[in-house]
């Protein structure tokens, strides 16, 4: 099936698949948004993320009891907890399906290619907090540099340490968050990619129906077209002259009648080529037509873009001078007559040279008829006073 495009199926899919693709990207940012507001929600508005477990500083005052006893929780320089024990506060800021393992003893070795420790400037100094529980019966201590936590095969690690800074033990959280952002990631790109794959459908199906549903309306615009280009063909034609390509005395008058051609038009020359009978009669009617052909020429070469020219009838043209003074049409008019006889005519062996008369009459009014004939009888006057001049329209009444 051959499918045209059109300018208006094309502006019409053009539509389509610019609604569609905004409203995809409106969804998918919407959903997106839902996404991720879930899995906000989903987690505790207080938990730690992986990125901050690391940051983690314990700190326990009681040894031997720490894991049941409580301490203090640090993130950064933030203090999160003092809970009646570790465990409790833990649960309370991680995220329900993070693990803690306690141990005693040395901590885990550190995971081979985990990821740059928290430095020390992450863990600040802190000031050692109150003993849980009853009240301390002795000074708070001033607490040494504290250990930075790293990863370890068990997971986020740090050091407990006692009252006296003897290593009590450590704790190791594993944050299932880093799964689960995968799992995530997997769901919203395979969200993405059944969206994308879906919008490609629908814009498939509707540009297919588009297409069908426009096929009428294509044959219409494309008969219009063809009637249009046709119809601008034939008004073209209509309005020029096929021997010189010039306007024809139709074309000049369809010009002039438009009142933004009119406007500015100062001056009508009328010229008619001289004895022009005697050319067919003595060089051939075909000659005649090629001296015709290169007076047009001369003529068309001569004027201003703002002037325009037409072939009135037979060896008679119309020139439609505007903005000019009188002496300016004049001279414009002695320079073509000047023109014309200076240049050889013909293709034959004997050159041939041709004269022409000029009338020039000033349009007064905007009346263009009036002018043409003004300067058709200054033409004429021209004839009578020996031909090969220029005669304007005032000097003939005189
Ligand atoms: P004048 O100087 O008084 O204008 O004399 P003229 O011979 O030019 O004028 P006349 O009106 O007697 O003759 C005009 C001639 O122009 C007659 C006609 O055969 C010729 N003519 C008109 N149209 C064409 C054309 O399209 N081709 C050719 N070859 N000749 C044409
Ligand atoms: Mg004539
Ligand atoms: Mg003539």
């Amino acid at each position: 099936m051959k499918v045209r495009a059109s300018p208006i199926r094309v502006r019409l899919i053009v539509a389509t698949a610019f609604a569609f693709a905004l409203l995809s990207l409106l969804t998918t940012f919407f959903e997106l948004r839902v996404m991720r507001k879930g899995s906000e929600n989903a987690d505790d508005a207080r938990s730690i993320s992986s990125a901050q477990l690391v940051k983690l500083y314990i700190e326990t005052s009681v040894p031997g009891q720490w894991k049941e006893r409580g301490g203090y929780l640090y993130r950064g320089e933030e203090r999160l907890s003092f809970g009646p024990s570790i465990r409790g506060a833990l649960e309370e800021y991680l995220p329900p399906d993070t693990t803690v393992l306690f141990g005693t003893g040395s901590p885990p070795a550190q995971a081979r290619g985990a990821p740059k420790e928290a430095s020390a400037q992450d863990v600040p100094v802190l000031e050692p907090p109150p003993a849980p529980g009853p009240p301390p019966d002795k000074a708070p201590r001033q607490m040494k540099k504290p250990d930075i936590p790293f990863h370890s095969v068990l997971g986020s690690c740090a050091v407990v340490r006692g009252e006296d800074g003897e290593i009590v033990g450590w704790l190791a959280i594993s944050s299932g968050e880093r799964r689960r952002t995968a799992q995530e990631n997997f769901y919203r790109n395979l969200l993405i990619v059944g969206f994308g794959a879906i919008y490609l459908l629908i814009i498939a199906v509707f540009g297919a129906r588009i297409l069908r549903l426009t096929k009428p309306i294509d044959v219409l615009a494309e008969e219009r077209e063809l009637a249009l280009a046709k119809n601008a063909e034939l008004a073209n034609i209509s309005r020029t002259d096929p021997l010189t390509g010039l306007l024809n005395r139709r074309g000049l008058s369809e010009i002039v009648s438009n009142p933004l051609s009119r406007h500015g038009l100062s001056h009508v020359a009328m010229l008619d080529i001289d004895h022009f009978k005697a050319v067919n009669d003595e060089r051939g009617h075909d000659e005649g037509d090629r001296v015709l052909r290169a007076v047009a020429e001369t003529l068309s070469a001569s004027v201003r873009a703002a002037d325009f020219c037409g072939r009135w009838g037979g060896e008679e043209f119309v020139i439609a001078f505007r903005g000019l003074a009188d002496e300016h049409a004049s001279a414009s008019a002695e320079r073509i007559r000047a023109w014309v006889e200076a240049r050889a005519f013909g293709g034959g062996a004997a050159p041939l040279r041709v004269t022409v008369t000029i009338g020039v009459s000033a349009v007064a009014g905007g009346d263009f008829e009036a002018a043409v004939a003004a300067a058709d009888r200054a033409m004429y006057r021209g004839k009578q006073h020996g031909r090969n001049r220029v005669v304007m329209a005032s000097s003939e009444c005189e």
